[in-house]
């Protein structure tokens, strides 16, 4: 489930008043919440993809994250890096008792005092994201976290630590077989990824970086590709636009907030 898709400062961007924001100002085109997901391998058991800043918004639109039977779908967060646009909504989620957050090991060390902080409202349990042989979460999703060139967030010094600060992750549903790869923030395109996106039924993947050529790896089977983190003021956010035209052509994906896909 496709929760938000824009960049930073959403769609239009708060601060922002040109023809693009404008006119989604005034209806004439989709509105995009901060990028954010949600995964579930047997329809009540929900994991959040990073949390955003809007997050309260898009679990309030989305009827399969309300509260049921019990006080609430979500059983954790697996988060893909530190940056401010993907923790956001923790706050939001402060009260929730028993939610498991999985991070890479320098992202962990870097919550420290939001771990801290967190902790005075809820027992959470915090897990390394990225041991060799993945991990298995409940409802039957089987994840691997992948590496992705990127530094650390920008309010820490540039040089803090080698280590991973991003990732990308591999999520196989253990009923169906499908797998779906999740890489929101990528610095560069590696022969890595496109075998990853290659292996996989679907992947969402950040808009910035991902290549509109078919991927050569699998020239006998395309997967999904789908774009996320929009950033304003990018022509795709129209989907009249001739930049939209070309990815479609393609097989490449531009789809609203809210967007429910099945692997
Ligand atoms: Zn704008």
């Amino acid at each position: 489930m496709l929760l938000g898709t824009a960049a930073t400062g959403g769609f239009p961007r708060w601060n922002c008043a040109c023809a693009l924001c404008a006119a989604a100002r005034d209806g004439k085109l989709p509105a995009r919440t901060v990028e954010c997901a949600a995964v579930t391998g047997n329809s009540r058991d929900w994991w959040l993809l990073n949390t955003s800043p809007d997050l309260r918004v898009q679990l309030a639109g989305t009827g399969a994250l309300w509260p049921g039977p019990r006080p609430s779908p979500l059983r954790g967060v697996l988060l893909t890096d530190a940056e401010p646009d993907h923790l956001a909504g923790l706050g939001v989620l402060r009260t929730a008792p028993g939610l498991t957050v999985y991070a890479a090991p320098p992202v962990l060390t870097a919550l420290t005092p939001a771990r801290t902080a967190l902790a005075r409202y809820a027992t959470w349990e915090w897990r390394d994201s990225t041991p060799q042989e993945g991990f298995v979460l409940s409802g039957g999703l089987v994840v691997t976290a992948h590496p992705v060139a990127a530094g650390p967030p920008g309010y820490l010094p540039a040089r803090s630590g080698g280590g991973h600060w991003a990732t990308a992750y591999r999520i196989e549903d253990l009923g169906t077989g499908g797998v779906l790869f999740y890489a929101p923030r990528l610095h560069s395109w590696t022969a890595e990824l496109e075998e990853l996106v290659a292996d996989a039924d679907g992947a969402v993947l950040d808009a910035a970086h991902c290549p509109t050529e078919p991927l050569e790896s699998s020239a006998w089977r395309e997967p999904r590709r789908v774009l996320t983190r929009l950033e304003d003021p990018d022509p795709l956010l129209d989907p009249a636009s001739a930049a939209r035209a070309r990815l479609t052509e393609v097989g490449i994906e531009v789809l609203p907030d809210g967007t429910e896909f099945v692997l």
